[in-house]
């Protein structure tokens, strides 16, 4: 599961064992464990369908993964007690050089967080997010104006940061003065501040919050659900929680 998705031949396809889909740099050193769910016992269709194309997603769909003789490094992608080999930690900083960002993708990839919120904040950063604005540039749809105030453009920055609601989730997360937003900000910059003042634990519970407010959003968009901000709050600690114990128990089973 520490096998590399990229450039590494580990599909069941004996002409080509790579994924065709082309690889967005800051995804290079991503591994299979990546692109599981949070259980680590079945494939994220969500991340599959966001990362591959068809071909890739049917081959790796086709792999069973074991419930048993699990390896250690198996939670790789989202364990901070991952093991660093020289080697790895050699071609990180080289990679510091020739990418940038590189240390930022690494601790974003890292947090204790289930994949869907880690994958949310990934897709912002990549101005990826289908907001209304997004969807009008490109000719999806015609309306640009957010569907909570009804006055501005529905940007990223706006839905994320900037209207009421967000100011007011970002507060009850404690994390109002981390959110600075300058002119001509994308989410990725403010992302980047985010992730270079504050600690792991911390930018965590800042990738919680982005998808608590993107789901918000969702839950109001398509289905008309109205949450108030202390619900947005507890319903996000109380996925992480039982993410984290489904986690802990993944653990002990493999360990009995
Ligand atoms: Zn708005």
């Amino acid at each position: 599961m520490s096998t590399r998705v990229w450039r590494v031949p580990w599909l069941p396809d004996s002409r080509d064992g790579c994924l065709i889909t082309e690889m967005p740099i800051e995804l290079e050193e991503t591994t299979v464990a990546g692109l599981m769910d949070e259980s680590g016992l079945k494939w994220d269709e969500d991340i599959l369908q966001d990362l591959c194309n068809e071909r890739d997603r049917e081959l790796i769909l086709q792999i069973p993964i074991p419930v048993q003789n699990r390896e250690d490094n198996w939670f790789w992608l989202f364990d901070s007690n991952r093991n660093f080999s020289v080697k790895s930690g050699y071609r990180q900083l080289q990679g510091e050089i020739q990418k940038p960002h590189a240390k930022f993708w690494s601790r974003l990839w890292n947090l204790q967080l289930p994949g869907k919120v880690v994958n949310l904040v990934w897709r912002a950063c990549r101005a990826c997010l289908p907001t209304m604005m997004a969807l009008a540039t490109k000719r999806v749809s015609a309306d640009k104006v957010c569907p909570w105030c009804l006055q501005m453009e529905e940007t990223d920055i706006h839905v994320l940061f900037d209207y009421s609601f967000a100011r007011s989730v970002w507060l009850v997360f404690g994390l109002q003065n981390s959110i600075q937003l300058n002119c001509n900000d994308k989410v990725f910059d403010v992302v980047l501040r985010v992730f270079e003042s504050l600690s792991l634990e911390k930018c965590a519970l800042f990738g919680l919050a982005c998808w608590s407010i993107w789901k918000r959003r969702n839950d109001w968009v398509w289905s008309k659900v109205k949450v108030s901000v202390q619900g947005v709050k507890a319903g996000a600690m109380t996925m992480l929680q039982d993410w984290k114990n489904a986690k802990k128990n993944e653990v002990q089973n493999s360990q009995e």
